[in-house]
């Protein structure tokens, strides 16, 4: 699998999937471009990982040529 062209010229990288309303909330992030999967659980822990996870993981993703990691992620 690689990123998503979407005809404007944006990228569809990844997929952030939140789950609410179970006992302990859980989100996930699979990346389409190095297929990657991270996820975490708690309210804190979700928190943090939406709030960060579109700039962390592109920075580190091994699959992003290194020239394009500082470009916005279509959200
Ligand atoms: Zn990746």
């Amino acid at each position: 699998m690689s990123a998503y062209r979407l005809p404007d010229g944006r990228q569809i990288t990844g997929a952030l999937t939140i789950r609410t309303g179970a006992r302990r909330p859980e989100a996930k992030y699979e990346c389409l471009v190095c297929e990657t999967t991270e996820t975490v659980r708690g309210v804190e822990s979700v928190t943090e990982f939406v709030r960060t996870i579109r700039t962390t993981h592109p920075a580190t993703c091994p699959g992003v040529p290194q020239k394009t990691r500082n470009e916005p992620v279509a959200a």
